[in-house]
C-alpha cells in the first residue's frame, strides 16, 4: 500500500505514442530480443506489439490487466535504481480502459500460446490457443472509441502524423541503446523503419540511423572520475554536412542518462551551441548526435511521468561542463559567448 501511496495515479495513456511507449518497455522488460510494432489507421484502428520475451505464467494472467498489479515488484527504496522501465502497474489497466485489447502470451514452459480478451475493467473475458511462440502480444483496437473527445483532439489534423514520426524517434533511440535488439514499424502496409540485430553501438547507430549519418559522426569516449560516471558521444565531424547532420528541431539530438532517453535542455544547448558555431549554421539547427551519460545511479533522478523524460542530475553543471570541454576540444572555441 505504501507503495501504491508514492506512485499516483497519472493518466497514462493519452495517446498512440504512450500506448507504444508503454507497451515497448513491457518487451524491454521482459527480456527480449525482437519487437515488432504494427499500426493501423495511425494506430487508432489497432495497435499491435509483438515480443519474442519471456512471456506471462499462466497463474499471473488474471492480474496483468488490473490496476496496480505489477510482477516488477518495488519498495520504496527500489524506485531510487530502477532497473526495468514497468512498476507502476498502470499501462495495462488503462489501456483496457479505453480500448479492446486483447494478450496473447506464451513462456518456455507453456505448450501452447493462448489469446485472451480482456474486458474495460482488466477481467479476462475468453482464452483461445493460437499458434504464436515464446513471447507477448498485445492487441489493442479502437483507441479512445469511448473518448470522443480526446480521440478528435489528439487525432483530429496533423497530431496523429506527428506522433507516428514521435514513435520512430523513440524505437531510433531505443534501437541504439539497446543493439542487440531487432525493432520494427509497420503503419497499414508500409515498412516504416527497422533496425537490424547489430553487437555494438557503432552497428545500432548505423542501422538505425542510417551508414549515411554514421560516416559523418565521430566518436568520443571519456570517463568523469569524480562523478564517477562517464560520457560516450557520437558527434558530427567537424565540416560535416549541415544539411545532412543537423536538424530543426532536437529529435535526432539523443541524450541518454543510464540506458533512459531523456530530454535535458542545458545538455542540448551547448550541443547546439558548439556545433552551429563550429559549422557557422543559424542557432535554431540541432546537431544529430548520440550522447550516452553514464553516472551512478544514486545521483540520478528520473520523473516516470510516462510523456516526459524530464531527469534530475545531482551533477548536472559537472556534467554540462564536462561536455563542454569535449565539444571546446572537437568544435573549437565559441566566438561570441552568450550570456
Ligand atoms: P508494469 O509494467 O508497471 O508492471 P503494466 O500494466 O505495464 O505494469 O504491466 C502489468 C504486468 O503485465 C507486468 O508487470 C508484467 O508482469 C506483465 N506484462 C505486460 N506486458 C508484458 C510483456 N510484453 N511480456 C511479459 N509480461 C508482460
Ligand atoms: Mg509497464
Amino acid at each position: 500500500a505504501q507503495t501504491i501511496r508514492l506512485l499516483g495515479s497519472g493518466q497514462v495513456i493519452t495517446s498512440v505514442y504512450s500506448v507504444v511507449k508503454e507497451l515497448v518497455e513491457n518487451s524491454f522488460d521482459a527480456g527480449c530480443t525482437s519487437i515488432d510494432i504494427k499500426l493501423e489507421g495511425y494506430g487508432l484502428e489497432k495497435i499491435e506489439i509483438c515480443d519474442n520475451g519471456h512471456g506471462i505464467k499462466i497463474q499471473d494472467i488474471p492480474y496483468v490487466a488490473k490496476r496496480h498489479y505489477t510482477s516488477k515488484l518495488v519498495t520504496a527504496e527500489d524506485m531510487q535504481s530502477l532497473e526495468t522501465y514497468g512498476f507502476r502497474g498502470e499501462a495495462l489497466a488503462s489501456l483496457c480502459s479505453v480500448s479492446q485489447v486483447t494478450i496473447a502470451t506464451k513462456t518456455a514452459e507453456d505448450e501452447v500460446c493462448h489469446i485472451y480478451d480482456v474486458d474495460s475493467e482488466g477481467n479476462i473475458k475468453g482464452k483461445k490457443p493460437s499458434c504464436l511462440g515464446t513471447g507477448t502480444t498485445v492487441t489493442a483496437r479502437n483507441l479512445f472509441f469511448n473518448l470522443p473527445v480526446r480521440k478528435q483532439f489528439y487525432y483530429g489534423s496533423q497530431r496523429k502524423k506527428e506522433d507516428l514520426k514521435k514513435i520512430e524517434d523513440l524505437l531510433i533511440v531505443y534501437g541504439i541503446i539497446r543493439p542487440q535488439m531487432r525493432i520494427s514499424l509497420r503503419h497499414d502496409r508500409d515498412l516504416v523503419w527497422q533496425k537490424i540485430q547489430t553487437s555494438d553501438t557503432k552497428g545500432a547507430i548505423q542501422s538505425a540511423l542510417s551508414r549515411q549519418v554514421f560516416s559523418q559522426l565521430i566518436c568520443v569516449e571519456k570517463s568523469m572520475e569524480e562523478q564517477q560516471g562517464s560520457v560516450c558521444a557520437y558527434i558530427p565531424k567537424p565540416g560535416s554536412d549541415v544539411k545532412l547532420m543537423s536538424r530543426s528541431t532536437a529529435d535526432r539530438t539523443l541524450i541518454v542518462v543510464n540506458e533512459r532517453p531523456v530530454h535535458i535542455k542545458e545538455l542540448l544547448k551547448v550541443l547546439k551551441q558548439y556545433y552551429c558555431n563550429c559549422h557557422g549554421c543559424d542557432t535554431s539547427r540541432f546537431p544529430i548526435c548520440y550522447v550516452h551519460v553514464k553516472l551512478p545511479t544514486a545521483d540520478v533522478d528520473v520523473n516516470v511521468d510516462p510523456n516526459k523524460t524530464t531527469v534530475f542530475l545531482k551533477h548536472l553543471i559537472e556534467v554540462r561542463t564536462f561536455l563542454e570541454e569535449l565539444l571546446l576540444k572537437i568544435y573549437g572555441p565559441l566566438d561570441n559567448v552568450p550570456s
